[in-house]
Protein backbone atom coordinates (compact mmCIF):
# COMPACT_ATOMS: atom_id res chain seq x y z
CA UNK A 1 0.00 0.00 0.00
CA UNK A 2 0.96 3.42 -0.80
CA UNK A 3 1.60 5.22 2.26
CA UNK A 4 0.54 8.95 2.69
CA UNK A 5 2.48 11.67 5.01
CA UNK A 6 1.21 15.59 5.92
CA UNK A 7 3.64 17.93 6.28
CA UNK A 8 3.47 22.13 7.19
CA UNK A 9 5.00 24.45 5.13
CA UNK A 10 5.09 28.19 5.16
CA UNK A 11 5.23 28.77 1.21
CA UNK A 12 4.70 26.40 -1.09
CA UNK A 13 5.78 26.89 -5.14
CA UNK A 14 4.09 24.70 -7.68
CA UNK A 15 6.36 24.47 -10.78
CA UNK A 16 9.74 25.35 -11.95
CA UNK A 17 10.09 27.14 -15.24
CA UNK A 18 10.31 31.21 -15.39
CA UNK A 19 7.34 32.25 -12.91
CA UNK A 20 8.30 29.64 -10.89
CA UNK A 21 12.03 29.90 -10.36
CA UNK A 22 11.55 33.83 -10.23
CA UNK A 23 9.41 32.75 -7.27
CA UNK A 24 11.17 30.49 -5.61
CA UNK A 25 14.67 33.04 -5.70
CA UNK A 26 12.95 35.82 -3.96
CA UNK A 27 10.89 34.03 -1.56
CA UNK A 28 14.19 32.66 -0.25
CA UNK A 29 15.69 36.10 -0.41
CA UNK A 30 12.89 37.32 1.42
CA UNK A 31 13.41 34.81 4.15
CA UNK A 32 10.40 32.54 3.41
CA UNK A 33 11.03 29.05 4.09
CA UNK A 34 9.76 27.68 0.50
CA UNK A 35 8.85 23.91 -0.45
CA UNK A 36 9.08 23.76 -4.52
CA UNK A 37 6.85 21.15 -6.33
CA UNK A 38 8.17 19.65 -9.35
CA UNK A 39 6.77 16.72 -11.50
CA UNK A 40 9.61 16.86 -13.77
CA UNK A 41 13.02 14.73 -12.77
CA UNK A 42 16.11 16.94 -12.61
CA UNK A 43 18.32 16.74 -16.07
CA UNK A 44 22.28 16.93 -15.35
CA UNK A 45 23.65 18.73 -18.21
CA UNK A 46 27.24 18.76 -20.41
CA UNK A 47 29.80 19.26 -21.47
CA UNK A 48 29.76 16.20 -23.55
CA UNK A 49 26.90 14.67 -21.87
CA UNK A 50 24.38 12.00 -23.45
CA UNK A 51 21.74 12.94 -20.67
CA UNK A 52 19.18 13.93 -22.88
CA UNK A 53 17.93 12.64 -26.20
CA UNK A 54 19.40 13.40 -29.66
CA UNK A 55 17.40 13.49 -32.76
CA UNK A 56 19.52 10.38 -33.58
CA UNK A 57 18.69 8.73 -30.17
CA UNK A 58 14.76 9.78 -29.77
CA UNK A 59 13.33 7.51 -27.23
CA UNK A 60 11.25 7.61 -24.00
CA UNK A 61 13.43 10.88 -22.94
CA UNK A 62 11.73 13.30 -25.39
CA UNK A 63 8.16 12.77 -23.61
CA UNK A 64 6.41 12.64 -20.42
CA UNK A 65 4.66 9.36 -19.07
CA UNK A 66 3.56 8.43 -22.98
CA UNK A 67 3.59 5.28 -24.08
CA UNK A 68 3.92 6.27 -27.58
CA UNK A 69 5.90 8.58 -29.32
CA UNK A 70 4.79 12.65 -29.23
CA UNK A 71 7.14 13.91 -31.81
CA UNK A 72 5.18 14.45 -35.33
CA UNK A 73 6.04 11.52 -37.99
CA UNK A 74 8.29 9.16 -35.31
CA UNK A 75 5.99 6.11 -35.09
CA UNK A 76 7.58 4.61 -31.66
CA UNK A 77 6.35 3.07 -28.61
CA UNK A 78 8.06 2.77 -25.46
CA UNK A 79 7.77 2.28 -21.48
CA UNK A 80 6.25 5.51 -20.60
CA UNK A 81 9.00 7.53 -18.54
CA UNK A 82 9.24 11.10 -17.28
CA UNK A 83 10.62 12.83 -20.23
CA UNK A 84 10.76 16.34 -20.70
CA UNK A 85 8.06 16.92 -23.37
CA UNK A 86 4.31 16.86 -22.61
CA UNK A 87 1.97 16.52 -25.88
CA UNK A 88 -1.27 18.29 -24.67
CA UNK A 89 -3.97 17.45 -27.21
CA UNK A 90 -7.10 19.94 -27.07
CA UNK A 91 -9.77 20.42 -29.34
CA UNK A 92 -8.38 22.72 -32.54
CA UNK A 93 -5.12 23.08 -30.79
CA UNK A 94 -2.18 20.44 -29.69
CA UNK A 95 -0.14 22.45 -26.68
CA UNK A 96 3.64 21.15 -26.22
CA UNK A 97 4.43 21.76 -22.33
CA UNK A 98 8.08 21.37 -20.46
CA UNK A 99 8.48 18.86 -17.60
CA UNK A 100 11.62 18.92 -15.98
CA UNK A 101 13.41 21.02 -13.20
CA UNK A 102 13.45 23.96 -14.92
CA UNK A 103 10.48 23.81 -16.87
CA UNK A 104 10.24 24.67 -20.49
CA UNK A 105 13.71 26.60 -19.86
CA UNK A 106 15.47 22.82 -20.40
CA UNK A 107 14.26 22.66 -24.01
CA UNK A 108 13.49 26.13 -25.13
CA UNK A 109 15.94 27.46 -28.31
CA UNK A 110 16.29 29.97 -25.90
CA UNK A 111 14.87 33.24 -27.67
CA UNK A 112 14.29 35.93 -25.10
CA UNK A 113 12.58 38.67 -26.09
CA UNK A 114 11.18 41.96 -24.79
CA UNK A 115 8.31 43.61 -26.56
CA UNK A 116 7.90 46.98 -27.46
CA UNK A 117 5.61 49.09 -25.41
CA UNK A 118 2.64 49.49 -27.86
CA UNK A 119 2.79 45.47 -28.61
CA UNK A 120 2.70 44.49 -25.38
CA UNK A 121 -0.24 46.25 -24.97
CA UNK A 122 -1.63 45.18 -27.41
CA UNK A 123 -1.31 41.72 -25.76
CA UNK A 124 -2.35 42.47 -22.37
CA UNK A 125 -3.74 45.95 -22.10
CA UNK A 126 -4.87 45.53 -18.70
CA UNK A 127 -1.01 45.39 -18.08
CA UNK A 128 -0.27 48.20 -19.58
CA UNK A 129 0.29 50.37 -17.08
CA UNK A 130 3.15 48.29 -15.75
CA UNK A 131 5.20 48.48 -18.72
CA UNK A 132 7.61 51.52 -17.81
CA UNK A 133 8.42 49.35 -14.15
CA UNK A 134 9.25 46.16 -16.11
CA UNK A 135 11.42 48.21 -19.28
CA UNK A 136 13.36 49.79 -16.33
CA UNK A 137 14.50 46.96 -14.03
CA UNK A 138 12.06 44.08 -14.61
CA UNK A 139 13.15 43.38 -17.78
CA UNK A 140 16.95 44.04 -17.46
CA UNK A 141 16.93 41.80 -14.20
CA UNK A 142 16.34 38.75 -16.07
CA UNK A 143 18.28 39.57 -18.94
CA UNK A 144 21.21 39.69 -16.11
CA UNK A 145 20.16 36.67 -14.66
CA UNK A 146 20.05 34.47 -17.99
CA UNK A 147 22.96 36.16 -19.28
CA UNK A 148 21.83 36.38 -22.44
CA UNK A 149 23.72 37.78 -25.17
CA UNK A 150 23.22 37.96 -29.49
CA UNK A 151 25.38 35.54 -31.36
CA UNK A 152 28.84 36.63 -31.99
CA UNK A 153 30.28 37.98 -35.32
CA UNK A 154 33.32 35.29 -35.16
CA UNK A 155 30.59 32.55 -34.36
CA UNK A 156 28.00 33.95 -37.02
CA UNK A 157 30.45 33.67 -39.91
CA UNK A 158 31.50 29.60 -39.41
CA UNK A 159 30.16 27.10 -41.73
CA UNK A 160 27.48 25.89 -38.98
CA UNK A 161 26.14 29.26 -38.82
CA UNK A 162 25.00 29.73 -43.34
CA UNK A 163 21.60 28.70 -42.90
CA UNK A 164 21.46 31.86 -40.11
CA UNK A 165 23.16 34.32 -42.02
CA UNK A 166 21.18 33.01 -45.32
CA UNK A 167 18.01 33.86 -43.40
CA UNK A 168 19.41 37.52 -42.86
CA UNK A 169 20.16 38.42 -46.23
CA UNK A 170 16.94 36.91 -47.49
CA UNK A 171 14.67 38.62 -44.75
CA UNK A 172 15.56 42.20 -45.64
CA UNK A 173 15.14 41.87 -49.16
CA UNK A 174 11.35 40.07 -48.25
CA UNK A 175 10.88 43.46 -46.64
CA UNK A 176 11.39 42.42 -42.92
CA UNK A 177 13.72 43.58 -40.59
CA UNK A 178 16.26 41.62 -39.45
CA UNK A 179 17.99 41.22 -36.46
CA UNK A 180 20.09 38.68 -33.83
CA UNK A 181 18.43 37.21 -31.01
CA UNK A 182 19.52 37.30 -28.06
CA UNK A 183 20.35 33.86 -26.13
CA UNK A 184 20.83 32.98 -22.32
CA UNK A 185 24.24 30.53 -24.05
CA UNK A 186 27.81 30.77 -23.03
CA UNK A 187 28.97 31.03 -26.86
CA UNK A 188 32.44 29.66 -25.52
CA UNK A 189 30.64 26.27 -25.48
CA UNK A 190 29.99 26.62 -29.40
CA UNK A 191 33.23 28.00 -29.90
CA UNK A 192 34.49 24.71 -28.27
CA UNK A 193 32.13 22.85 -30.68
CA UNK A 194 33.87 24.54 -33.67
CA UNK A 195 37.60 23.72 -32.43
CA UNK A 196 36.55 19.90 -32.04
CA UNK A 197 36.29 19.57 -28.27
CA UNK A 198 33.13 18.71 -28.03
CA UNK A 199 30.65 17.16 -29.84
CA UNK A 200 28.32 18.32 -31.90
CA UNK A 201 25.02 19.94 -30.24
CA UNK A 202 24.53 24.13 -30.69
CA UNK A 203 26.38 23.62 -34.14
CA UNK A 204 23.98 21.05 -35.36
CA UNK A 205 20.89 22.38 -33.29
CA UNK A 206 20.60 19.09 -31.49
CA UNK A 207 18.72 20.78 -28.99
CA UNK A 208 15.01 20.40 -29.08
CA UNK A 209 15.18 17.52 -25.88
CA UNK A 210 17.98 19.67 -23.57
CA UNK A 211 21.32 20.33 -24.41
CA UNK A 212 23.63 18.19 -23.74
CA UNK A 213 26.93 20.14 -23.73
CA UNK A 214 26.08 22.71 -21.48
CA UNK A 215 26.30 26.56 -21.68
CA UNK A 216 22.95 26.81 -21.38
CA UNK A 217 21.96 29.51 -18.28
CA UNK A 218 18.64 27.81 -17.94
CA UNK A 219 15.97 28.43 -14.75
CA UNK A 220 17.56 25.32 -13.21
CA UNK A 221 20.97 26.70 -13.26
CA UNK A 222 20.45 30.74 -12.78
CA UNK A 223 17.29 30.93 -11.13
CA UNK A 224 16.56 28.04 -8.90
CA UNK A 225 19.96 27.44 -7.98
CA UNK A 226 20.29 30.42 -6.21
CA UNK A 227 17.32 29.74 -4.38
CA UNK A 228 18.90 26.71 -3.34
CA UNK A 229 22.03 28.02 -2.74
CA UNK A 230 19.62 30.37 0.54
CA UNK A 231 19.46 27.14 2.50
CA UNK A 232 15.65 27.96 2.35
CA UNK A 233 14.34 26.53 -0.70
CA UNK A 234 13.79 22.89 -1.14
CA UNK A 235 12.94 21.46 -4.49
CA UNK A 236 11.23 18.22 -4.98
CA UNK A 237 11.76 16.63 -8.38
CA UNK A 238 9.02 14.01 -9.20
CA UNK A 239 6.13 15.18 -7.33
CA UNK A 240 3.07 15.80 -9.09
CA UNK A 241 0.41 18.04 -8.34
CA UNK A 242 -2.59 16.47 -7.91
CA UNK A 243 -5.40 18.67 -6.89
CA UNK A 244 -5.50 22.27 -4.39
CA UNK A 245 -8.06 22.76 -1.99
CA UNK A 246 -9.12 25.43 0.56
CA UNK A 247 -10.06 23.56 4.33
CA UNK A 248 -12.54 24.68 6.63
CA UNK A 249 -9.82 26.41 8.18
CA UNK A 250 -9.12 28.15 5.14
CA UNK A 251 -5.53 26.57 5.00
CA UNK A 252 -4.16 25.73 1.24
CA UNK A 253 -4.03 21.66 1.41
CA UNK A 254 -2.22 20.27 -1.76
CA UNK A 255 -2.73 16.97 -2.94
CA UNK A 256 0.89 15.52 -4.09
CA UNK A 257 1.99 11.80 -5.82
CA UNK A 258 5.77 11.30 -5.42
CA UNK A 259 6.57 9.23 -8.82
CA UNK A 260 9.25 7.15 -10.02
CA UNK A 261 10.77 7.40 -13.47
CA UNK A 262 7.86 5.53 -14.49
CA UNK A 263 5.00 7.42 -13.37
CA UNK A 264 4.62 4.93 -10.58
CA UNK A 265 3.40 6.14 -7.34
CA UNK A 266 5.78 5.62 -4.44
CA UNK A 267 3.84 8.16 -1.64
CA UNK A 268 0.79 10.66 -1.16
CA UNK A 269 1.57 13.80 0.30
CA UNK A 270 -0.84 16.14 1.71
CA UNK A 271 1.31 19.57 2.17
CA UNK A 272 -0.92 22.39 4.10
CA UNK A 273 0.55 25.84 3.52
CA UNK A 274 -0.17 29.42 4.30
CA UNK A 275 0.41 30.16 0.96
CA UNK A 276 1.01 28.71 -2.84
CA UNK A 277 2.14 30.21 -5.80
CA UNK A 278 1.22 28.23 -8.91
CA UNK A 279 3.79 28.57 -11.37
CA UNK A 280 2.87 25.11 -13.22
CA UNK A 281 2.66 26.71 -16.42
CA UNK A 282 -0.78 27.95 -18.69
CA UNK A 283 -1.53 24.28 -19.25
CA UNK A 284 -0.18 22.93 -15.44
CA UNK A 285 -1.79 26.10 -13.70
CA UNK A 286 -5.18 26.17 -15.66
CA UNK A 287 -5.72 22.61 -15.47
CA UNK A 288 -5.80 22.39 -11.35
CA UNK A 289 -7.72 25.59 -10.87
CA UNK A 290 -10.73 24.42 -13.33
CA UNK A 291 -10.27 21.31 -11.84
CA UNK A 292 -10.58 22.81 -8.19
CA UNK A 293 -13.70 25.13 -9.65
CA UNK A 294 -15.52 22.56 -11.24
CA UNK A 295 -14.81 19.83 -7.97
CA UNK A 296 -15.63 22.96 -5.42
CA UNK A 297 -12.05 22.02 -4.06
CA UNK A 298 -12.00 25.95 -3.61
CA UNK A 299 -15.21 27.59 -3.59
CA UNK A 300 -15.37 31.13 -5.57
CA UNK A 301 -13.30 30.88 -8.07
CA UNK A 302 -12.99 33.96 -10.54
CA UNK A 303 -15.45 32.63 -13.37
CA UNK A 304 -12.67 34.14 -16.06
CA UNK A 305 -10.55 30.54 -14.41
CA UNK A 306 -10.45 28.42 -17.75
CA UNK A 307 -10.74 31.81 -20.26
CA UNK A 308 -8.76 33.66 -22.38
CA UNK A 309 -6.33 31.47 -23.68
CA UNK A 310 -4.05 31.78 -26.80
CA UNK A 311 -1.19 30.16 -28.58
CA UNK A 312 0.71 33.29 -29.04
CA UNK A 313 -0.02 32.75 -32.67
CA UNK A 314 2.71 30.33 -33.56
CA UNK A 315 3.08 28.66 -36.91
CA UNK A 316 5.78 26.61 -38.15
CA UNK A 317 6.92 26.59 -41.81
CA UNK A 318 9.58 24.37 -43.61
CA UNK A 319 11.75 26.36 -46.21
CA UNK A 320 12.89 24.17 -49.41
CA UNK A 321 14.24 24.30 -52.61
CA UNK A 322 15.84 28.07 -51.50
CA UNK A 323 18.94 29.52 -54.16
CA UNK A 324 21.17 30.08 -51.07
CA UNK A 325 23.42 27.00 -49.43
CA UNK A 326 22.33 26.54 -46.26
CA UNK A 327 25.64 24.30 -45.81
CA UNK A 328 24.96 20.93 -44.38
CA UNK A 329 24.38 21.48 -40.82
CA UNK A 330 22.73 24.13 -39.01
CA UNK A 331 23.91 26.05 -36.29
CA UNK A 332 21.66 26.92 -33.07
CA UNK A 333 19.85 28.06 -31.13
CA UNK A 334 17.61 29.95 -33.24
CA UNK A 335 19.64 33.07 -33.41
CA UNK A 336 18.92 35.72 -35.96
CA UNK A 337 14.59 36.95 -36.91
CA UNK A 338 13.07 39.43 -38.95
CA UNK A 339 10.33 41.46 -38.20
CA UNK A 340 7.12 42.54 -40.23
CA UNK A 341 7.34 46.70 -40.29
CA UNK A 342 3.69 48.68 -40.26
CA UNK A 343 1.95 45.21 -39.74
CA UNK A 344 -1.46 45.67 -38.65
CA UNK A 345 -0.66 42.72 -36.55
CA UNK A 346 2.39 42.66 -35.00
CA UNK A 347 4.27 39.49 -35.71
CA UNK A 348 8.02 37.75 -35.67
CA UNK A 349 9.94 35.79 -38.02
CA UNK A 350 12.67 33.33 -36.72
CA UNK A 351 15.20 30.87 -38.26
CA UNK A 352 15.27 28.08 -36.18
CA UNK A 353 17.85 25.50 -37.11
CA UNK A 354 17.41 21.96 -37.09
CA UNK A 355 19.37 18.48 -37.62
CA UNK A 356 19.79 18.06 -41.71
CA UNK A 357 17.18 15.60 -42.56
CA UNK A 358 18.04 11.69 -43.57
CA UNK A 359 17.05 12.40 -47.29
CA UNK A 360 20.35 15.41 -47.14
CA UNK A 361 17.81 17.54 -48.49
CA UNK A 362 18.25 21.45 -46.92
CA UNK A 363 15.24 22.26 -45.25
CA UNK A 364 15.19 25.90 -42.93
CA UNK A 365 12.67 26.02 -40.18
CA UNK A 366 11.03 29.20 -40.38
CA UNK A 367 8.75 29.86 -36.94
CA UNK A 368 6.51 33.03 -37.26
CA UNK A 369 4.19 34.23 -34.10
CA UNK A 370 2.50 37.40 -33.01
CA UNK A 371 -0.80 38.71 -31.28
CA UNK A 372 -4.05 36.91 -31.33
CA UNK A 373 -7.25 36.92 -29.32
CA UNK A 374 -7.54 35.12 -26.40
CA UNK A 375 -10.33 33.21 -27.83
CA UNK A 376 -9.40 29.52 -26.23
CA UNK A 377 -11.56 27.89 -23.02
CA UNK A 378 -10.79 24.94 -20.37
CA UNK A 379 -13.41 22.64 -19.49
CA UNK A 380 -13.68 20.18 -16.70
CA UNK A 381 -14.64 16.88 -18.02
CA UNK A 382 -15.06 14.50 -15.49
CA UNK A 383 -14.97 10.97 -16.89
CA UNK A 384 -11.01 11.62 -17.27
CA UNK A 385 -11.18 14.23 -14.05
CA UNK A 386 -9.13 16.82 -15.79
CA UNK A 387 -9.19 20.07 -17.88
CA UNK A 388 -9.83 19.82 -22.02
CA UNK A 389 -8.91 23.13 -24.36
CA UNK A 390 -11.23 24.27 -27.17
CA UNK A 391 -9.41 26.70 -29.77
CA UNK A 392 -11.35 28.35 -32.54
CA UNK A 393 -9.89 28.81 -35.71
CA UNK A 394 -10.56 32.16 -36.12
CA UNK A 395 -8.85 33.15 -32.97
CA UNK A 396 -5.68 33.45 -35.39
CA UNK A 397 -6.80 33.50 -38.66
CA UNK A 398 -5.93 36.91 -39.46
CA UNK A 399 -2.56 36.31 -37.89
CA UNK A 400 -2.04 33.46 -39.85
CA UNK A 401 -2.80 34.97 -43.22
CA UNK A 402 -0.31 38.20 -42.17
CA UNK A 403 2.04 35.34 -41.69
CA UNK A 404 1.38 33.08 -44.60
CA UNK A 405 1.74 36.33 -46.91
CA UNK A 406 5.26 36.98 -45.19
CA UNK A 407 6.67 33.56 -45.87
CA UNK A 408 5.97 33.46 -49.42
CA UNK A 409 7.72 36.67 -49.35
CA UNK A 410 10.48 34.54 -47.92
CA UNK A 411 10.56 32.37 -50.51
CA UNK A 412 9.80 35.05 -53.40
CA UNK A 413 13.23 36.61 -52.25
CA UNK A 414 15.08 33.40 -51.32
CA UNK A 415 13.63 30.97 -53.81
CA UNK A 416 11.53 27.66 -53.21
CA UNK A 417 8.59 27.42 -50.95
CA UNK A 418 6.92 27.55 -47.74
CA UNK A 419 5.59 24.45 -46.33
CA UNK A 420 3.19 25.13 -43.28
CA UNK A 421 3.72 21.97 -41.16
CA UNK A 422 1.06 22.76 -39.26
CA UNK A 423 -1.89 22.92 -41.63
CA UNK A 424 -2.74 19.22 -40.69
CA UNK A 425 -2.70 19.85 -36.59
CA UNK A 426 -2.11 23.25 -35.90
CA UNK A 427 0.15 23.13 -32.25
CA UNK A 428 1.82 25.43 -30.04
CA UNK A 429 5.03 25.60 -27.73
CA UNK A 430 4.06 28.57 -26.32
CA UNK A 431 0.65 28.37 -24.43
CA UNK A 432 -0.24 31.69 -22.78
CA UNK A 433 -3.44 32.40 -20.59
CA UNK A 434 -5.96 30.48 -18.61
CA UNK A 435 -6.41 32.39 -15.41
CA UNK A 436 -5.94 36.03 -16.93
CA UNK A 437 -4.56 39.22 -15.55
CA UNK A 438 -7.31 41.86 -14.35
CA UNK A 439 -10.28 39.07 -14.40
CA UNK A 440 -8.70 35.93 -12.39
CA UNK A 441 -5.79 37.53 -10.65
CA UNK A 442 -5.04 41.02 -9.74
CA UNK A 443 -1.82 42.66 -11.69
CA UNK A 444 0.26 41.27 -8.65
CA UNK A 445 -1.23 37.73 -9.44
CA UNK A 446 -3.41 37.34 -6.63
CA UNK A 447 -6.18 35.23 -7.39
CA UNK A 448 -9.42 37.55 -6.74
CA UNK A 449 -11.67 36.49 -3.76
CA UNK A 450 -8.10 34.36 -2.10
CA UNK A 451 -6.02 35.33 0.14
CA UNK A 452 -2.44 33.04 -0.12
CA UNK A 453 -3.08 32.03 -3.57
CA UNK A 454 -1.13 33.48 -6.20
CA UNK A 455 -0.47 33.00 -10.19
CA UNK A 456 2.45 33.83 -11.61
CA UNK A 457 3.51 31.74 -14.72
CA UNK A 458 2.04 32.05 -18.76
CA UNK A 459 -1.21 31.01 -17.05
CA UNK A 460 -2.14 35.14 -15.80
CA UNK A 461 -0.81 36.60 -19.25
CA UNK A 462 -3.87 36.42 -22.06
CA UNK A 463 -3.15 34.54 -24.94
CA UNK A 464 0.16 36.28 -26.37
CA UNK A 465 3.77 38.23 -25.43
CA UNK A 466 3.39 41.26 -28.01
CA UNK A 467 4.67 39.31 -30.75
CA UNK A 468 7.71 37.65 -28.93
CA UNK A 469 8.21 34.01 -27.74
CA UNK A 470 6.98 34.69 -23.93
CA UNK A 471 9.45 33.52 -21.03
CA UNK A 472 11.28 36.72 -21.03
CA UNK A 473 7.93 37.90 -20.49
CA UNK A 474 6.87 35.45 -17.73
CA UNK A 475 9.76 36.29 -15.95
CA UNK A 476 9.68 40.09 -15.77
CA UNK A 477 5.93 39.92 -14.53
CA UNK A 478 7.22 37.21 -12.31
CA UNK A 479 9.68 39.75 -10.94
CA UNK A 480 7.86 42.87 -10.82
CA UNK A 481 4.83 40.60 -8.70
CA UNK A 482 7.37 39.29 -6.43
CA UNK A 483 8.78 42.57 -5.72
CA UNK A 484 4.96 44.00 -4.60
CA UNK A 485 3.89 40.51 -2.51
CA UNK A 486 7.20 40.61 -0.84
CA UNK A 487 6.44 44.10 0.22
CA UNK A 488 2.64 44.02 0.84
CA UNK A 489 2.38 40.21 1.75
CA UNK A 490 5.11 38.85 3.29
CA UNK A 491 4.25 39.21 7.18
CA UNK A 492 0.48 39.23 6.84
CA UNK A 493 -0.50 36.38 4.30
CA UNK A 494 2.77 34.54 4.64
C1 LIG B 1 10.41 22.91 -27.18
C2 LIG B 1 10.08 24.29 -26.70
C3 LIG B 1 10.81 25.38 -27.19
C4 LIG B 1 10.51 26.66 -26.73
N1 LIG B 1 11.30 27.71 -27.14
C5 LIG B 1 11.12 28.94 -26.56
C6 LIG B 1 12.02 30.01 -26.81
O1 LIG B 1 13.00 29.87 -27.54
N2 LIG B 1 11.79 31.20 -26.18
C7 LIG B 1 10.73 31.39 -25.33
O2 LIG B 1 10.56 32.48 -24.80
N3 LIG B 1 9.88 30.38 -25.09
C8 LIG B 1 10.06 29.17 -25.64
N4 LIG B 1 9.23 28.14 -25.32
C9 LIG B 1 8.12 28.42 -24.40
C10 LIG B 1 8.61 28.55 -22.96
O3 LIG B 1 9.36 27.41 -22.63
C11 LIG B 1 7.41 28.73 -22.05
O4 LIG B 1 6.69 29.87 -22.46
C12 LIG B 1 7.84 28.91 -20.60
O5 LIG B 1 8.65 27.85 -20.18
C13 LIG B 1 6.62 29.01 -19.72
O6 LIG B 1 7.05 29.35 -18.43
P1 LIG B 1 6.12 29.05 -17.20
O7 LIG B 1 6.81 29.50 -15.98
O8 LIG B 1 4.77 29.60 -17.47
O9 LIG B 1 5.92 27.46 -17.18
P2 LIG B 1 6.90 26.25 -17.52
O10 LIG B 1 8.26 26.71 -17.88
O11 LIG B 1 6.17 25.40 -18.50
O12 LIG B 1 7.03 25.49 -16.15
C14 LIG B 1 5.93 24.82 -15.57
C15 LIG B 1 6.49 23.67 -14.77
O13 LIG B 1 5.44 23.15 -13.97
C16 LIG B 1 5.52 21.75 -13.97
N5 LIG B 1 4.17 21.21 -13.69
C17 LIG B 1 3.08 21.25 -14.48
N6 LIG B 1 2.04 20.67 -13.89
C18 LIG B 1 2.47 20.25 -12.68
C19 LIG B 1 1.86 19.56 -11.60
N7 LIG B 1 0.56 19.23 -11.64
N8 LIG B 1 2.61 19.25 -10.53
C20 LIG B 1 3.93 19.60 -10.46
N9 LIG B 1 4.55 20.25 -11.46
C21 LIG B 1 3.84 20.59 -12.55
C22 LIG B 1 6.03 21.39 -15.34
O14 LIG B 1 6.65 20.14 -15.35
C23 LIG B 1 7.00 22.53 -15.63
O15 LIG B 1 8.31 22.20 -15.25
C24 LIG B 1 9.48 26.86 -25.78
C25 LIG B 1 8.75 25.77 -25.31
C26 LIG B 1 9.04 24.49 -25.75
C27 LIG B 1 8.25 23.35 -25.19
Amino acid sequence: MVETTTQYEQAVVVGTGFGGGVTALRLAEAGVSTLVLERGRRWRSGPNGEEFARFSTLDNRTAWLSEKSTIRGLEASWEPYTGVLESVRGDGMTVMCGAAVGGGSIMYHGMTLQPTRDNFALSMPGAAALYDELDRWAYPTVARMLGVSTVPDDVLATAPYASSRLFLDVAEKAGLEPFRVPLPVDWDYVRGELAGSYAPTYTTSDLSFGVNNGGKHSIDLTYLAAAEATGRVRVEPQHVVRDIALDDQRRWVVTVDRIGTDGTVAEHKTIIARAVFLNAGSTGTTKLLVRAKAKGLVPDLPDAVGTQWGNNGDRIYAWVGMDGDPGTQQGGPACVGGRGPDSPIPYTVIHAGAPMPASGTPVMTVVGFGVVDAAGTWRYDADTDDAVLTWPVEGDAALQKLIAERMDAIAAAGGGRMIDTDAGETQTWHPLGGVPLGDAVDLNGRVLGHRGLYVLDGARIPGSTGACNPSMTIAALAEHSMAALIREDLGDVF
